[in-house]
């Protein structure tokens, strides 16, 4: 489908959103964690250091490194701070992408579609809400 707002879409994307997070757990899939990084921004690695108690320094050398884009990202994957029970081990002080991850309750599942689309490959929620927005409004 042609993914763009239009067709009542915007106004069915909360319903979906929540309909997929119904049926979907995050704790048995984890696939974000495994399969993206997260950016880290200046707030957020002033956040999580002080939350680790490392000074920012230390906190980057230690658990980021810079992308083609210039942006901070985890050295590993899956990311570092996963654990074996896809429990994130700073999850009240984790990045805003993780926070805001995948989109599907905001305006940016419709002003960034390819990012969209790849997240359909990453994540069932995704997934779910564009197949039912197809299946909705063709
Ligand atoms: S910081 Fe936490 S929520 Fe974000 S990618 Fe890593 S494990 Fe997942
Ligand atoms: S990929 Fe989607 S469903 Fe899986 S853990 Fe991440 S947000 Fe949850």
């Amino acid at each position: 489908m042609q993914l763009k707002k239009g067709k009542g879409a915007e106004r069915l994307l909360p319903d979906l959103h929540d309909e997929a997070f119904e049926q979907i757990d995050c704790l048995k899939c984890a696939g974000c964690c495994k399969g993206i990084s997260p950016r880290f921004k200046t707030p957020d690695i002033k956040r999580i250091s002080k939350g680790l108690g490392l000074k920012e320094s230390v906190f980057i050398e230690s658990y980021l490194r810079l992308d083609s884009d210039g942006d901070y990202v985890v050295k590993g994957s899956p990311c570092t701070f996963l654990g074996e029970d896809n429990m994130c081990s700073i999850y009240d002080i984790r990045p805003g992408d993780c926070r805001n991850y995948p989109y599907t309750d905001s305006d940016e599942f419709f002003k960034r579609p390819n990012t969209t689309y790849l997240n359909s490959t990453i994540c069932p929620a995704v997934y779910y809400v564009l197949e039912k927005l197809r299946e909705k409004i063709g």
